[in-house]
């Protein structure tokens, strides 16, 4: 099944009404501002709306959050530590309350320490926030990196015993497990560029962590080269993972692998149209689709199109006003969401050392930001900086 990573700008509904739209299956939203450590806390009335409406849709066992960049439980620094403990705690208080099953999120950065410290620090943490939410559902996934700097994640046998140890402070096994992102695999030299070398990989994952504890998949394709830790995500088809021939590429084993065929798979790619007017969504989801059917992609996506008309866009040259305004503005949804706005980020987003960087840092977006990574007016300058803290 597939999802996106959508906005939540206005209100928590708009993501459930864009993935809709945009027909997929399952989403995957911040629960608030990411690029905050204070937050309001839900609005009874909205999770109430939130809920009915997910029950209508069926969705109840496949929906994802994704926690906030902020948050590093593996540092030892322990005012930041505290400070990422409480906000990891708000983050499960709110996807329980949501009935969002999983919670994904980095494992963190050991700047100026050493990786064994850091997995304890992180196993510690969570000691302390399953003691807090006893009996609760959600899962939290813990997410492979690229691998930069201190990050860690790179390397499974890491994730691996990152969960044991979780597991040996906790006694929870159900409420760890992880999540995959294409993009971080290759780029921390996990090569998805040929199906045989993504079975490869999966076959290394599972041996490691175990495949029937992924929960959830991240689809991205890469701008970086296999092994450059570069964490920069592309339009499916459209990177070192997918080009040139994405039949015979990764991503075609990925989305057949027998194990994990009905977890959510979430796009972290940019919010954008292509030059006719289609939401990339549509299309790198049609992408992904015709590696399971065999089904061509530009069919799927004309018959999208035939139910939903869109404008094609306006170049970005600045006359244009009013029309211009209009094409972007039309779709505010459409756009808005995701996390991965690979594309534009690269030019504001600091382009960042490649290496920890994207733990480190937290995306310095104005307020607004996590909600919904892009906003429609602000959608296309703000998302490159989102994007790339995001996945
Ligand atoms: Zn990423
Ligand atoms: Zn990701």
């Amino acid at each position: 099944m597939f999802g996106s990573h959508l906005s939540i700008a206005g209100s928590m509904l708009t993501a459930l009404d864009e993935a809709q739209r945009l027909c997929f299956d399952t989403v995957q939203v911040f629960t608030k501002n990411q690029q905050q450590w204070a937050a309001k806390p839900l609005d009874p009335a909205m999770v109430s709306d939130w809920n009915a409406r997910v029950a209508s849709l069926g969705w109840g066992d496949r929906m994802v959050s994704h926690a906030s960049y902020l948050i590093n439980l593996a540092t030892h620094q322990d005012e930041l530590w505290r400070k990422s403990i409480d906000l990891m705690t708000d983050e499960i208080e709110r996807c329980e309350a949501l009935g969002i099953r999983y919670l994904v999120h980095h494992p963190g950065s050991f700047v100026g320490h050493t990786l064994d410290t850091g997995l304890a620090r992180i196993a510690d943490a969570y000691r302390e926030l399953f003691g807090r939410t006893r009996g609760y559902q959600t899962v939290s996934c813990l997410e492979d990196t690229a691998g930069g700097g201190s990050t860690i994640g790179g390397p499974f046998e890491d994730l691996a015993r990152l969960r044991s140890m979780i597991i040996d402070k906790t006694g929870e096994p159900p409420r760890i497990g992880y999540c995959l992102d294409s993009c971080h695999m290759h780029a921390f030299g996990h090569d998805l560029s040929t199906r045989d070398a993504a079975e490869k990989a999966l076959d290394h994952f599972h041996a490691t962590c175990g495949i029937e504890n992924l929960r959830v998949v991240h689809l991205n394709d890469s701008k970086g080269a296999v092994g450059s830790r570069l964490d920069r995500h592309a339009h499916i088809g459209e990177g070192t993972i997918g080009a040139p021939d994405l039949a015979a590429s990764g991503f075609a084993a990925i989305v057949n692998h027998p194990a994990i065929i009905k977890i959510p798979k979430i796009l972290e790619t940019p919010k954008e149209d292509r030059a006719d007017g289609v939401p990339w969504d549509i299309i790198n989801r049609a992408r992904l689709v015709s590696l399971q059917t065999g089904a061509d992609s530009e069919t799927l996506v004309g018959e999208w199109l035939a139910t939903h008309p869109v404008t094609p866009s306006t170049p970005k040259s600045p006359k244009p006003s009013k029309p211009a305004k209009s094409a972007v503005e039309a779709k505010p949804q459409a756009k808005p969401a995701t996390q991965a706005k690979p594309t534009k980020p690269a030019k504001r987003a600091k382009p960042a050392p490649a290496s920890n960087a994207r733990v480190a840092k937290p995306a310095k977006s104005p307020s607004m930001p996590a909600k919904s990574p892009r906003d429609s007016g602000k959608r296309k300058i703000d998302s490159s900086r989102r994007t790339k803290r995001r996945d």
